[in-house]
């Protein structure tokens, strides 16, 4: 089981981090994405994997909220990472109408700006959408033929949504929010609607701790160790077996990122 979706960099890991990675391991995840939500987040996130060869891989761009900092030099450092071995795909991008902490014009110039690049290097895109779901299908569109993939991570869209984002060929990337009986309601009723080979799981940690873990942890902090607690709620609500999907979604990470296969997911016991 693979968890896309990982903020090591945030300062909520500052004094753990080698224990937070030991105990993902610990737990059966077997890989971790390192999400770059600025240039400078990036180049850590890069070289926080480049510490953890086989294990940890990056993205390399800029989050809706950080598209006022988009700039010339913020594209040629990402376009610098991008060509680093740990880094697999441009983002975290996207539109965020929601909080809007970035102008809606700024948004779009800044994901615009990286699906070019993405495009460009012929590279995976890792996406973020809230509240803005029409404007990101028409600006995601025009570059599709160009891409080799994309994942739309912690959907937590409608119904109508979802269909428009598997039409367009997209991953989906599920997180704890859908542990959540009330706020995560109508996600959970889509999750049977996700092709088997669409599916992606996250934590998104530190954010998003799942609502009905127990015991809670009293720092309220996620951590990639936490995956499994998805993996089995997402199961559940979709009628299959855990083991069955967690494998299944460790090989849908593998093919969109381009990653080699796991040793401990080719069914050989591996202590790490
Ligand atoms: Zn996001």
């Amino acid at each position: 089981m693979f968890d896309i979706g990982v903020n090591l960099t945030s300062t909520q890991f500052a004094n753990d981090r080698d224990k937070v990675v030991k105990r993902a391991k610990d737990a059966g995840v077997t890989g971790l994405l390192l999400t770059g939500t600025n240039a400078l987040e990036s180049q850590q996130a890069q070289s926080l994997a480049a510490r953890r060869p086989g294990y940890c891989w990056s993205t390399a761009g800029v989050h809706p909220h950080h598209a006022g900092e988009w700039s010339a030099e913020t594209e040629a450092t990402l376009r610098r990472l991008a060509i680093s071995e740990q880094v697999v795909a441009i983002g975290e991008c996207g539109l965020d109408f929601y909080r809007n902490i970035a102008s809606p014009e700024q948004q779009a110039f800044a994901f615009s700006a990286q699906l070019e690049l993405a495009a460009e290097l012929s590279m995976p895109l890792f996406l973020h959408c809230r509240d803005a779901h029409e404007r990101f299908i028409s600006l995601l569109t025009p570059w599709l033929p160009s891409l080799p993939g994309a994942v739309v991570h912690c959907f937590t869209g409608t119904r109508d949504e979802l269909e428009a984002c598997l039409h367009a060929g997209l991953y989906v990337g599920i997180t704890g929010w859908v542990c959540d009986e009330r706020r995560g309601g109508a996600l959970r009723e889509l999750m049977p609607l996700i092709p088997a080979d669409r599916l992606l799981l996250e934590t998104d940690a530190p954010y998003l701790l799942p609502r009905d873990l127990r015991p809670r942890p009293t720092s309220r902090r996620n951590e990639p160790c936490f995956l499994p607690h998805i993996v089995q709620q997402v199961a559940g609500l979709r009628g299959e077996d855990s083991h069955a999907l967690a494998k299944q979604c460790d090989r849908n990470a593998r093919r969109l990122f381009r990653l080699e296969e796991s040793v401990a997911e080719q069914g050989i016991t591996q202590s790490f």
